[in-house]
């Protein structure tokens, strides 16, 4: 033997050793098998009523995941063991392992697979439940297996339009009534027809070894209902163009709720199948609005929510984003302006809408950018709006305008509608001061003019939450008096409209309002011009969101009349 080969065989047979130690600390006898693999352990562990034999690739560490371990000659279908044998044993989220022990990380996971295996055999000889949780997993291991893309919603049976070929996916699937989603560029691809089914249990993939061939096609046209069956003889009847390729999708039920979905393509001839037609698996990639939102984090119950958003600046346009990131369906935008270039650097709009209007630029742009958002642009002023439009099926309201007076007009305004609206005013400071965000609803004690008084209780033109001493000049011009402007960055119109966003996305989930949230920036900057902030920001630092809501509406006000608690 060569150096190597022996440096090489004595790592393998200390991780043997590893392995023998933690088998037999847990009851689990193993043998290692000769196997000529310079990087591969070969070991049979006893299970409880048969011998699993297992590859463990020993050239870890790789850090990002646990060593592989392959089950070998398996003929069943195991759960969370993949087609080609890989047993699944950590998702790999968050692994942490200490990279000074590297054998005992590969023994640990060796016994770990064993466990999963014995609880997989427990699973085979029961209903399979586990199995069929992991279906898609199993499912996209098939030999063959190709991508597919599909915009298809769950629902009934249906006749849909699958399309071959194209830049990021072998097949795309969508409705034959309705548009593709933007990221489908199916324009010049050759359309198939094809079906969508919901079974109402999940039938047999072929087991490890095994091709997808006719007789998974058997099972799943014996398991149509007679309405399905209508769809099948409309995807595969009626052509005289002799041999074509259809499609199908199959949503099947998964114990632990949702459904796995999987797909598969053959080719037909006068209403049958062919007989030796290759059959291609598809692994099947969801581009529905559902399940996107569900898997990346947004909520799918706030896409029924309508949100009306006055004010498209800095903070109003990034409120519109962060609201429509998190899941909510609908947005009213409503602005007259146009965009600047010297809005470009703090607007979530590019310098491609500029002499645009904001609330036209944020349709465009957003719309595409969260499937199943749609967004309605008003470019005229708020009060206009209000004139123009109900609020009703209005599910909450933000004003993010910068400018009080107005604020306070709107507020005053809303209130009177009778109804009972969340409603977010926000605003933010000079500078690198911070920035506010007032809940209120309409329907209840809280207003804004609660916001505007003095120490006494008196009403004042500032805000008692004022970050910026008053009498201060903080706006500044760059071209001369036209082009007049408060400095304050990205960051912080970001980080005022990220809070109120939450503010708004907590009043929709039922908190109770009023409540008064601020973040309170560092102030360098405004210290190095020469600006004098409050007390009120200086004790801020240090004071929670609950004592800042009390201090704000703990007391009784002429306007709304009550005291809030
Ligand atoms: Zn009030």
């Amino acid at each position: 033997m060569s150096e190597v080969a022996v440096q090489a065989d004595d790592h393998l047979q200390a991780c043997f050793d590893a392995v023998y130690a933690k088998c037999g600390a847990a009851g689990v006898r193993v043998e290692r098998l000769p196997l000529t693999s310079p990087e591969k352990l070969l070991v049979q562990l006893q299970g409880s009523d048969r011998p699993w034999k297992l590859r463990v690739d020993c050239t870890w560490p790789r850090y990002t995941t646990l060593p592989s371990v392959v089950l070998l000659e398996n003929k069943q279908r195991l759960a969370h063991v993949g087609y080609g044998g890989t047993v699944c044993v950590n998702d790999a989220q968050g692994l942490s392992l200490d990279l000074d022990q590297r054998e005992d990380v590969i023994a640990s996971t060796v016994l770990e697979a064993f466990s999963v295996l014995e609880r997989s055999a427990v699973d085979a000889a029961g209903d399979q439940a586990e199995f069929y949780n992991e279906l898609e997993g199993y499912w996209g291991g098939l030999p063959g297996i190709v991508l597919a893309r599909s915009a298809v919603n769950r629902g009934d049976a249906r006749l849909v339009t699958a399309y071959e070929g194209g830049n990021t996916a072998a097949w795309y699937f969508v409705e034959t009534r309705g548009s593709p989603p933007p990221e489908f560029d199916v324009k010049k691809l050759r359309a198939a027809r094809a079906a969508y089914f919901t079974l109402p249990t999940p039938l047999e993939p072929p087991p490890p070894g095994s091709r997808l061939d006719h007789p998974f096609l058997d099972t799943v046209l014996a398991a149509l209902t007679p309405a399905q069956q209508q769809v099948w003889q409309q995807v595969v009847g009626a052509s005289t163009n002799g041999v074509r390729k259809v499609a199908m999708l199959l949503a099947m039920p998964r114990r632990d709720g949702g459904h796995s979905e999987i797909g598969l393509a053959f080719s037909v001839y006068r209403g049958r199948p062919v007989a030796h037609s290759e059959f291609t698996p598809f692994l099947v990639s969801r581009h529905t609005p559902e399940y996107m939102r569900e898997r990346g984090g947004a909520a799918v119950a706030l896409r029924s929510k309508h949100v009306v958003i006055f004010g498209c600046g800095a903070v109003g346009s990034e409120v519109a984003d962060a609201l429509a990131s998190c899941g909510v369906g609908k947005l009213t935008v409503v602005d007259p302006d146009l965009l600047q270039p010297d809005n470009v650097f703090r607007h979530r709009l590019g310098p491609l809408w500029t002499g645009v209007r904001k609330a036209g630029g944020l349709k465009h742009t957003l719309e595409p950018r969260y499937p199943g958002l749609t967004v309605h642009d008003a470019p005229m002023g708020a009060q206009e709006w209000l004139d123009k439009n109900s609020l009703d099926g209005v599910d909450g309201v933000v004003l993010a305008l910068g400018l009080p007076t107005l604020e306070r007009v709107l507020t005053r305004r809303l209130r009177e509608s009778g109804l009972d609206l969340p409603v977010v005013v926000t605003w933010l400071e000079a500078m690198d001061l911070g920035g506010h965000s007032v809940l209120l609803r309409t329907g209840r004690p809280g207003c804004l003019d609660c916001v505007y008084r003095d120490e006494e209780g008196a009403a004042d033109l500032a805000a008692q939450t004022s970050f910026l001493a008053p009498g201060q000049k903080v706006t500044r011009n760059l071209t001369g008096c036209g082009s007049i402007f408060v400095p304050y960055g990205a960051l912080q119109s970001r980080q005022t409209a990220l809070l109120a966003a939450g503010h708004m996305l907590e009043a929709l989930a039922g908190m109770p309002a009023p409540s008064y949230r601020f973040w309170v920036g560092s102030g360098n900057e405004a210290a190095a011009q020469g600006l004098k902030s409050t007390a009120w920001w200086v004790n801020a630092h240090t004071t929670s969101a609950t004592t800042a809501t009390h201090m704000v509406f703990g007391r009784p006000c002429s306007r709304c009349r009550g005291a809030a608690s």
